[in-house]
């Protein structure tokens, strides 16, 4: 993908990062884009897709 993507806060051009997440008390982590200057942090959509939406269908099979 070459689409780019901007902090809506502070303008700066986010850069590809691995972004840790706890679900259910789970540690993980998933790629997306992480500002630079303040830190806030997307999950691709990919990541969403492949990583946070199976793992709602696994739990909710349980
Ligand atoms: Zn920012």
């Amino acid at each position: 993908m070459t689409e780019e993507w901007y902090c809506f806060k502070c303008k700066e051009k986010m850069v590809k990062a691995e972004i840790p997440f706890v679900y259910l008390e789970v540690e993980d982590k998933g790629k997306g884009i992480k500002c630079p200057k303040c830190g806030v942090a997307y999950f691709d959509e990919q990541t969403v897709l492949d990583v946070i939406i199976p793992t709602q269908e696994f739990i909710d099979a349980k």
